[in-house]
């Protein structure tokens, strides 16, 4: 596993996600790896409605993998 990168953004939330894809549309060679140890993404927003009860909670919940920006690497723990 590779133990340095450019830039590390520690969590994956809307902020760490926003932030690796829009320093990747700047430039795509940036080496940026994103470390955050849940194994999910949530869409917070819709919890709102989970709470009115008009949403499954199930569905608000993502694959952490499939939302990090392409070109970035993503990763559970520090090195
Ligand atoms: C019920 C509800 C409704 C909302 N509705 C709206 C809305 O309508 N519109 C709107 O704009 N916003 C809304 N928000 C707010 C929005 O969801 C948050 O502002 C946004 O998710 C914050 O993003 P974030 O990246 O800061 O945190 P999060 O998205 O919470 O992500 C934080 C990440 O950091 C990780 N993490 C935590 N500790 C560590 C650590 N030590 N090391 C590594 N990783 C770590 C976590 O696993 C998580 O993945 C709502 C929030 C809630 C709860």
């Amino acid at each position: 596993m590779k133990t340095h990168h450019q830039i590390i953004i520690i969590g994956a939330g809307t902020a760490g996600i926003m932030t690796a894809g829009q320093l990747l549309k700047k430039d795509k060679n940036l080496d940026i790896a994103i470390i955050d140890p849940a194994e999910k993404h949530y869409y917070q927003p819709a919890w709102t409605l989970v709470g009115a009860g008009t949403y499954d909670y199930k569905r608000t919940g993502r694959p952490m993998g499939a939302l990090i920006p392409k070109g970035a690497t993503p990763g559970s723990r520090m090195p």
